[in-house]
Parts: C-alpha cells; sequence; structure tokens
C-alpha cells in the first residue's frame, strides 16, 4: 500500500489495491456476495455481511482516502446518497450554512427533505467567505461548500471557510465533485468532510453512479459508518469496481480536460455571438486568486451565455452540437453541453435561479478528452 508521500499519479493507480490473496489477481475482484461464512460464531476474516463490508468496496475506499489525503473513505450507492449520510449526522433544530450556486439535487434534498426534519438551512453566496461569520448563531452546525460552484463556476476559498467553521466548532463539508482529487484536496484546508459524487470525474467514463465521504477524524468516521451500515445506502461491488478502475486514468484524463477546458474557454471568449464565459482560469474571474491558490489547475467545466440573450437561441445551439452530447451529468471522457435552468437546476425555482445570476440562457459544456479542434469546429457551428 503506497504511503501519501508518493506523487498523485502514482496512489491512483497504486492505492487501496494489492494483489488478490486467493489468486494473485492484480486487479481486486467484485466480490459479489451478500455474505461471509463463519468458522464459528463470530468467527471470521472480517467480514460479516455485506451491507456492512465488501472487499471490494474496502479497497475503493481506502484508495478514495489515500488519494484525497484523507485517513478514511465511505462509499455509497450515489452522490445524493452521500449527502444524505452527511445531513444525517444533524437533528431537529439544527443549523446549515449553503452555498447558493449548487449542484440542483442538493438544493432539492435540502429543502424537500431535510427541511421537514426540521433542520434549517440558509443559501448564501459565499463568494466572500467573511459572509458565512454572518449567518453563524448558536444551532449553526454545519456549513456546506460546492466550489467550484455550479452552474456559475465561481470559486469558495475553502481555508477561509474553515476558519470560521473551526472558530465555532462546526463541521465544514466540501462537496469536490467539480475539482475531483486532482484538481483540489479540500481536507488539506481544513474541510472536515469531503464529498464527491463518483458518478462524475473519478468515475469517469459515464457508466456508474456512485457517492463517496473522505474524512480525516475517527469519531466522525465512525458515525458516518454507522449511518452508512444502519441506512443501507451502499453501492455493490461492480459499482466499486468501475470507480476504482475509473481512478486510475484521473490524472491523465484530468489533465486532458483542463488542457481543451482553457481552449475551448479562449475561444468561446473571442466569439462574437458569446456574451459572457465563466471560466475560473481567467485571470479575470472574479474569484482567480482563490482558484490560483486551492487548485492545481482549472478544469473542464465551462459556462456560458449567448449576446442574444434568450432561452430560444440558447435551445437552438443544444440542438445543433453533434459531439457535446445534450445530457446531465459531468466529468466523463465525451463531451457533454447542457441547459442548467431546465435541467440540472430546475428544482430550483425561476426566480431564486434568476437572483443568484443564473440565466434562462446560461449554457453548461463539460469538456471531455475528445480532441480539442474537434471540439471547437462543433461548437462553431452550432453557435454559427
Ligand atoms: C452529480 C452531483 C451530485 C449528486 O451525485 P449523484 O451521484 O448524481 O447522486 C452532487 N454534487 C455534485 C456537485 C454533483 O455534480
Amino acid at each position: 500500500m503506497p504511503d501519501q508521500n508518493l506523487k498523485l499519479a502514482t496512489r491512483l493507480i497504486h492505492a487501496g489495491v494489492a494483489p488478490d490473496p486467493s489468486t494473485g489477481a492484480i486487479m481486486t475482484p467484485i466480490f459479489q456476495t451478500s455474505t461471509y461464512v463463519q468458522t464459528a460464531p463470530g468467527e471470521h476474516k472480517g467480514y460479516e455481511y455485506a451491507r456492512t463490508q465488501n472487499p471490494t468496496r474496502a479497497a475503493l475506499q481506502s484508495a478514495l482516502a489515500n488519494i484525497e489525503n484523507g485517513k478514511y473513505g465511505l462509499c455509497f450507492g450515489s452522490g445524493m446518497a452521500a449527502t444524505d449520510a452527511v445531513a444525517k449526522l444533524l437533528q431537529p433544530g439544527d443549523e446549515v450554512i449553503v452555498s447558493n450556486d449548487l449542484y440542483g439535487g442538493t438544493y432539492r434534498i435540502f429543502t424537500k427533505i431535510f427541511a421537514n426534519y426540521g433542520i434549517v438551512f440558509h443559501f448564501i453566496d459565499m463568494q466572500d467567505a467573511g459572509n458565512i461569520a454572518n449567518y453563524v448563531n448558536e444551532k449553526t452546525k454545519m456549513i456546506w461548500v460546492e466550489t467550484p460552484t455550479n452552474p456559475l463556476l465561481n470559486i469558495i476559498d475553502i481555508e477561509a471557510a474553515a476558519e470560521i467553521s473551526k472558530a465555532h466548532h462546526l463541521l465544514l463539508v466540501v462537496d469536490n465533485t467539480f475539482a475531483s482529487p486532482y484538481l483540489q484536496n479540500p481536507l488539506d484546508w481544513g474541510a472536515d468532510i469531503v464529498l464527491h459524487s463518483a458518478t462524475k470525474y473519478l468515475g469517469g467514463h459515464s457508466d456508474v453512479v456512485h457517492g463517496v465521504l473522505i474524512v480525516n477524524d475517527a469519531a466522525l468516521e465512525e458515525r458516518l459508518r454507522f449511518i452508512q451500515n444502519s441506512c443501507g445506502a451502499v453501492p455493490g461491488p461492480q459499482d466499486c469496481f468501475l470507480v476504482l478502475r475509473g481512478i486510475k486514468t484521473l490524472h491523465v484524463r484530468m489533465q486532458r480536460h483542463c488542457e481543451n477546458g482553457r481552449k475551448i474557454a479562449e475561444w468561446l471568449r473571442q466569439h462574437p455571438k458569446v456574451g459572457k464565459v465563466l471560466w475560473c482560469g481567467f485571470e479575470d474571474h472574479p474569484n482567480h486568486a482563490i482558484a490560483r491558490k486551492q487548485m492545481r489547475d482549472f478544469g473542464g467545466m465551462i459556462s456560458f451565455t449567448l449576446k442574444d440573450d434568450n432561452i430560444n437561441a440558447a435551445l437552438e445551439v443544444l440542438k445543433k452540437t453533434e459531439l457535446f452530447s445534450l445530457a446531465e451529468s459531468l466529468g466523463g471522457v465525451e463531451s457533454l453541453i447542457g441547459h442548467p435552468a431546465t435541467m440540472t437546476h430546475a428544482s430550483i425555482p425561476q426566480e431564486d435561479r434568476i437572483a443568484r445570476g443564473l440565466s434562462d440562457s446560461l449554457i453548461r459544456l463539460s469538456v471531455g478528452i475528445e480532441d480539442a479542434d474537434d471540439l471547437i469546429a462543433d461548437l462553431a457551428q452550432a453557435i454559427g
């Protein structure tokens, strides 16, 4: 098992996996079993029942902890199941401060599920992280940050959020799905819990739905593992295998996502029909300095508007792209195009969306790892 002093590229390939002791298989097998035979009651090899433990999941959990610079990894059946587990740390009356530009499903589970259990959520602009302190009171238990934000691609200062969180003994959760461990490691900046939808960059091939939590604190790990086992939203072993395979190429994929992202962002920016281009790698991006501080590169997520700023012009572009497939999700090897207002963020009421700067004409790209010139030609013919 490689230690955390090795470079990320090495850890991505070797962390968590050891040759299978019974066969020497270099890749961790898919342990498709629900239970494990005991030699006498309570005498077993560390595996009792597959909701609680599974060797394929155990390999993945340990790999994920390693690549996020954490101690413990916990896997779930989806990113939302991981979110659900974190929210179950809370009790009625507790308050959470949440970044206001975030994954639509997170907004939905907080406002439509956990609000019914008496938990109070404050959705606020965290581009100035100092703003978080204005919402802390004696009931506050958690700060929830998603950075880069979705779909406006702002950057939130994790270190500054962690200072406020620690000063008030709160839990800081960072949804690191958009950045992936290749671009940023929130635990290093003081986060308590890192969350991933492994459906996205970690899996990387648009063939699995999976969620992850990574923590450093043993007591917190125990509480989350209790929730994982009690509530049972665990992934199957084949899904764990797919994520385990996916992360082995995270570094080479991300390198290309970043290269292509830069080329396409720069190309879009000089296009006469394009309005605003939102990409944190631009030096004049309002949070570029924070991005430079906490991220190693700027990724392949780009949002833009059209100068003809209306929904129909945007829908025309979405209809015409051929290499960019119109689909929800992101982070796979293939390029996707989406319309947040009607797709990923449709569960946020229109007036809330507009107030947050998410205009009806905003288009979001998940730039894949195809040839950049082909991707640009596709956008050129679609934008016209
Ligand atoms: C997709 C996504 C989620 C939810 O993950 P699922 O795997 O779809 O359940 C959470 N956060 C972010 C930022 C996402 O993109």
